[in-house]
């Protein structure tokens, strides 16, 4: 558990998924002539810590180096070459916009934003849309190429691609989820792989079901909600209680004073909240933050604060407001 699994595939699988993603992106206007901005966990060591790829027609940014001044040339290369898209995780689209915000330097005109390979959190995709004034395209996939589903011109429905896997929501018993509404793990079988395909393959990752139909007239399968590797978006109380990133309210004021937070647990009952400060921030903010904890987790889980310079990535750059990194008997059951 914890590790993502090895697999072989073909060599020109990659330009297979490269079309299935474009078919999605055109759906918010994207076309494959034009520039996208990617910002998407590339490291890159050059001076200014961007670059031109051009087998994928994009201008490429490094996550690691953003600050301030950083930012002000990312976006400064992106207004002067008139780039449409930005492509990147939520985490990244609104660590990308903090910064802006913070300098006072308006963000580039972009005519989408695409989303994808991280959670949303609650109230997320608004804040997104509302600072970058444009549409935001989120899409469901996974590195194992068993499961893919986006939004369409719509809504925010997950429509499952038939043509790219066959995709089950079961329930914890194993059989199939059918109801609107009802939530199950994703287990995908791949239709693209001979060299080493994938049947029945549970993703530990979780679903909503849809509405039977859509607008847009595709005859797809939808999902209202994905959720990345859930157990580990929890909280595990001194009970075994587990505590979702949803239930803590992410958006309350007692983090006006904080850039940026995190959750890191190791053991059960217990876990610390790193912060990255803002200047504004006092020992009331200590204090306010602590309460709001208690009155919500009670004694089931004992909370300290640890004050950081910036949050941990996961190894693929990407951002999780809970890392959680107890022995495996307490998250197998
Ligand atoms: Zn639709």
């Amino acid at each position: 558990m914890g590790k993502p699994l090895g697999f072989y595939g073909l060599r020109e699988a990659g330009w297979r998924e490269r079309a299935f993603m474009e078919t999605q992106w055109k759906r918010v206007g994207f076309l494959c002539d034009r520039l996208r901005a990617m910002l998407k966990g590339a490291v890159i060591k050059n001076k200014s810590h961007w670059l031109f790829d051009p087998r994928e027609n994009a201008v490429v940014f490094s996550n690691f180096h953003m600050t301030p001044e950083v930012v002000a040339r990312y976006a400064a290369v992106m207004k002067e070459r008139g780039i449409p898209y930005l492509h990147t995780y939520p985490s990244a689209a609104i660590d990308f916009a903090r910064i802006l915000k913070d300098c006072d330097i308006a963000p580039p005109r972009f005519e989408a934003v695409l989303l994808g390979s991280e959670n949303f959190y609650p109230g997320q995709r608004e804040w997104i849309e509302s600072f970058y004034r444009c549409r935001v395209y989120s899409w469901y996939g996974h590195s194992e190429n068993t499961v893919l589903a986006g939004e369409c011109e719509h809504n925010h429905n997950y429509h499952i691609f038939p043509e790219y896997g066959v995709v089950e929501v079961l329930r914890e018993n194993g059989s199939a989820a059918i109801n609107e509404d009802e939530a199950g793990e994703l287990v995908g079988t791949t239709l693209y792989n001979p060299v080493m395909p994938l049947l029945r393959y549970r993703t530990g990752d979780w679903a909503v079901i849809g509405p039977a139909r859509c607008a847009c007239g595709r005859h797809y399968r939808l999902l209202k909600e994905t959720r990345g590797r859930w157990l580990q978006e929890m909280l595990v109380g001194k009970l075994d209680n587990r505590i979702s990133i949803t239930a803590l309210n992410m958006h309350s004021a007692v983090f006006d004073n904080v850039h940026q937070f995190q959750f890191y647990q190791r053991e059960k009952g217990k876990a610390e909240l790193r912060l990255v400060r803002k200047p504004s921030y006092s020992a009331c903010d200590t204090e306010a933050i602590l309460k709001a904890f208690r009155d919500k987790m009670g004694d089931t889980m004992d909370i300290h604060l640890g004050f950081v310079d910036e949050l941990m990535l996961t190894e693929r750059g990407k951002f999780r407001f809970i890392i959680q990194d107890i022995a495996n008997e307490t998250n197998a059951n």
